[in-house]
């Protein structure tokens, strides 16, 4: 920059604002600004067709690689992934992402975190959702619809509030009638006596005990006008995602046909130790994913890092996913 007469007169003008509000260009800043030592609210919105989405973070959980989180691949190829995309190779951060669609005509909550219970005992980092709703100007008792993908807890407690009632106390509650059959059947819950997924089975009883009134879908049918669901088994038996639509634009929320997508999008033959059927799951991801591909769709997904949205692309050895890029206005 060159001093010239004029951006010396603009000086002069700036420094003799300044001193008109008490501050001399001679003395910089008075005192350091606290720091804020919390983050902001956490939703982010974008249109759909003329659809609105809200993704609500429910926050994310910070927890030491466990050495089976793959159980086909071993601990320091998981390591060298994380490495590779920049986290942290010893410690997994799970995010986790409802969503909240206003359709025009209604407004539905997909999936619900790990309800506000969560929220004290991780010290604020999960269990967020109610929390960020409420900041996102969203009323629960104004959400007519609430659709599950599949039982496990993170997408299903947060439809109880701490106190122990129904957290959407005028939605109906929409769950996939292949997730209820298996998980409310009381052999499979015995087979699974003294594992840890036997705690499994009594948060649905829990959860769906305080939620008395439920309503079972079937996968391949619509659950609210725009949004239709298809049946991606594996990650649990009656796992469902969900397309939503709106005149030409779409999203698909995978839910949990991937975990992370740096470790299982990029490497759909890895299989988590979280899918109930690791090679169902694989066939499940590889089938939706190469869709995703040729379609160029819009991804949604629960446990990408947050606004959690992307577009994938195929490349030799799995999917390479893009983050949809922020947009500014709606
Ligand atoms: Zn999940």
């Amino acid at each position: 920059m060159q001093f010239n007469r004029r951006t010396l007169l603009a000086g002069a003008a700036t420094a003799a604002s300044a001193a008109a509000f008490g501050v001399t260009p001679t003395s910089p800043a008075r005192a350091a600004a606290p720091l804020a030592g919390k983050q902001a609210p956490g939703f982010y919105r974008y249109k759909l067709g003329s659809f609105e989405v809200t993704v609500v973070t429910d926050g994310a959980r910070t927890w030491p690689l466990p050495d089976t989180f793959v159980r086909n691949v071993k601990k320091e190829q998981v390591a060298e992934a994380l490495k590779a995309a920049f986290m942290d190779s010893a410690n997994l951060v799970t995010p986790f992402n409802p969503i909240v669609v206003n359709t025009g005509a209604k407004l539905v909550v997909i999936d619900t975190g790990l309800g506000e219970g969560a929220l004290a005992q991780s010290k604020g980092a999960m269990g967020q959702f109610h929390a960020n709703l409420a900041a996102a100007g969203i009323d629960v008792k104004t959400i007519d619809a609430v659709v599950i993908s599949h039982f496990h807890p993170d997408h299903i407690n947060g439809l109880v509030t701490a106190d122990g009632k129904p957290a959407f106390p005028n939605a109906e509650i929409l769950v996939p009638a292949g997730e209820w059959k298996f998980w409310m059947d009381d052999a499979n819950m015995s087979k699974a006596a003294g594992t840890p997924v036997e705690g499994n089975y009594k948060n649905v009883r829990r959860v769906f005990g305080v939620n008395g009134k439920v309503t079972q879908y079937e996968a391949g049918k619509d659950v609210v006008a725009g949004i239709s669901t298809i049946a991606t088994p594996g990650h649990t038996p009656g796992h469902v995602s969900h397309i939503i639509s709106s005149g030409n634009a779409s999203v698909l929320v995978q839910a949990d046909v991937t975990n992370v997508p740096y470790l299982f999008a990029h490497n759909p033959g890895w299989h988590v130790m979280f899918d109930m059927d690791g090679a169902a799951a694989e066939a499940t991801r590889r089938k939706i994913y190469d869709r995703a591909a040729t379609d160029k769709l819009l991804i949604q997904g629960f446990h990408y890092p947050f606004p959690s949205i992307a577009y994938v692309e195929k490349h030799a050895s799995g999917y390479r996913t893009v983050a949809a890029p922020w947009n500014p206005v709606l």
